[in-house]
């Protein structure tokens, strides 16, 4: 490798452009050639074979110029063979469109004058001030974005020994009883109606304002003995609202990571993380008991994530994503309800943020409140509206009885766990239009198997592991050598690439099963 200090802006573009010429130099030259089993009956005839002789001096000479630019450091080795030296060329110029890349994103950042988060999150677009922001559906795009992974935290799972069973079975739901039959779990709402939940007389209750957020007490609970006095107030209200943060990103189930409760006074964000195995044992029956109820915008996944993380089964939910539906407001997110009822413009950036990260940022500390902070005054206003809404016909239920019929229907919902089957690879999306012969259907089978088995075993998303768009490209492709799959898979896919000989061999182990299938029909 070469150390020359680099050079100054005008000698590097001349090198570029030098290597710009030699690299469409050599790729013109090539594409005339005979390739194949043709180019060793050409070359028998010295009318071929001179000038090939010429044209290879002249590109292995190309070559070393390439390599020897100052600035890339990618000396040409002597001695490659054909697919060697292809490869070379390859990794020099993603190398090269790597460069570009970078230096065009540091022109960007220099110019934009981006502050970067100094905590990990790097914020790509400029942040709107607050008055600017506004609810269209469409400014998604000129939103400011969170980094939704972080790939230097330390998996959780490790530090905080988070044991998961990811075996290829059935979830348990062992905090429930079992039916007559001894195989169907019972939720403690089955033994209740939702007539339980409506409230007597709603009439003479007046919405509470909450305070603001910077005037409300803040807890981050992270010690247990803060949990023990969190569930000691919980006991003590008949109302509370909840909300979770969770990564999907690098665990094979899904990981809670945070969860958020407000009072009517108080605000706690739990590090589920940390306090993990406490949870349930601390909050099971709060949340499982019918007298208090538990307010939660658009529950259906917090209610299964709930179940698998902590044990916790939810009774008397009111979800403010189901009232909005009843409701018929314009749209039905919490940013919309946030605007609409609390005239309060939610920062939704944070919402896909990596939220294993530690210690919290401010930011995201606001975020995760804000989620919860304006739920129960939101619940207010959503329960006195329904209450005086006619009915949608003669025989349909109450407006605020559906909202409690249909929150009753979310909690009901059971946790399972993704099952493998040997046709599971064929819902994988994507793969109907892809029209993939029998030896490139082998393989998506041969990948899918063997990503959902190191998924497991690493506790990682199969998303992470492999994604599906690689995961076709690699079966259409179906690359048999790693230098190959590495040319594939560019520096994308970090697992693949530090695993490159395992891929492989699932790859070639595929096209001779299927080969071989095809030579025994009757199997
Ligand atoms: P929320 O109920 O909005 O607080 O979202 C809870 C969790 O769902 C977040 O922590 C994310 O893990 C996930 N989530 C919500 N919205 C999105 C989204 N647009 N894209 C990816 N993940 C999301
Ligand atoms: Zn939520
Ligand atoms: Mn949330």
């Amino acid at each position: 490798m070469s150390h020359e200090p680099t050079p100054p802006p005008p000698a590097r573009a001349q090198l570029l452009q030098n290597l710009a010429t030699a690299t469409a130099n050599l790729s013109g030259s090539s594409r005339v050639i005979p390739s194949g089993e043709d180019f060793y009956y050409y070359r028998n005839f010295d009318e071929f074979k001179l000038p090939i002789e010429e044209i290879a001096k002249q590109s292995q000479s190309m070559l070393e110029s390439i390599g020897s630019s100052a600035s890339l450091g990618m000396a040409f080795p002597k001695d490659l063979d054909l697919e060697d030296a292809y490869d070379w060329l390859v990794n020099v110029n993603d190398e090269v469109l790597e460069r570009v890349d970078a230096s065009v994103d540091e022109f960007k950042r220099s110019r934009n004058k981006e502050k970067e988060d100094d905590e990990g999150f790097q914020l790509v677009c400029g942040k709107k001030k607050k008055g600017d922001q506004t609810l269209s559906k469409d400014n998604k795009t000129s939103k400011p974005k969170v980094s939704f992974h972080v790939p230097s935290i330390r998996k959780p799972q490790e530090e905080f020994n988070i044991l998961v069973n990811n075996s290829n079975q059935p979830f348990e739901h062992v905090w429930l009883g079992t039916g007559d039959d001894g195989h169907r779990f019972l939720h403690p709402l089955e033994k209740l109606s939702i007539l339980d939940f409506i409230d007597d007389d709603i009439g003479g209750v007046e919405p509470v304002k909450p305070p603001e957020i910077e005037a409300t007490p803040f807890k981050l609970v992270e010690e247990v003995k803060d949990l023990k006095e969190l569930a000691a107030k919980l006991r003590g209200v008949n109302e509370f609202a909840v909300d979770l943060e969770h990564n999907q990103y690098r665990s094979f189930q899904g990981l809670t990571c945070l969860m958020q409760i407000s009072t009517r006074t108080e605000d706690f964000i739990l590090d589920t993380l940390k306090l993990r195995i406490h949870i349930g044992p601390y909050l099971r029956e709060v949340f499982k008991d019918p007298s208090k109820r538990k307010v939660m915008h658009g529950a259906d996944r917090d209610i299964v994530w709930l179940q698998r993380d902590f044990g916790i089964y939810i009774c008397n939910l009111f979800d403010t994503g189901q009232a909005s539906r009843v409701l018929k407001l314009e749209r039905n997110s919490l940013e919309y309800l946030l605007h609409h009822f609390c005239d309060v413009s939610a920062n939704k950036e944070y919402q896909n943020a990596d939220w294993r990260f530690r210690p919290l940022t401010k930011e995201m500390v606001r975020y995760a409140r804000e989620d919860t902070h304006y739920l129960l005054h939101i619940y207010d206003l959503m329960r006195a509206k329904l209450s005086s809404m006619p009915k949608e016909s003669e025989n349909s239920d109450a407006p605020l009885v559906e909202v409690y019929r249909r929150s009753y229907d979310i909690c009901m919902h059971l946790y399972a766990k993704e099952v493998f089957t040997e046709n599971s690879y064929l819902h994988i999306y994507g793969l109907q239009g892809a029209c993939f012969n029998s030896q490139q259907l082998a393989v998506v089978s041969g990948l899918y198997e063997w990503r959902d088995v190191v998924a497991r075993t690493e506790d990682e998303s199969t998303g992470y592991i492999l994604p599906n768009k690689t995961l076709l490209e690699l079966a259409k492709q179906m690359p048999d050598t790693t230098n190959k799959l590495r040319r594939l898979v560019k520096s994308k896919h970090s697992y693949i690439e530090q695993h490159l000989s395992s891929v492989v061999s699932v790859i070639r182990h595929s096209m001779q099963n299927a080969a071989f299938l095809r030579l025994q029909p009757n199997i």
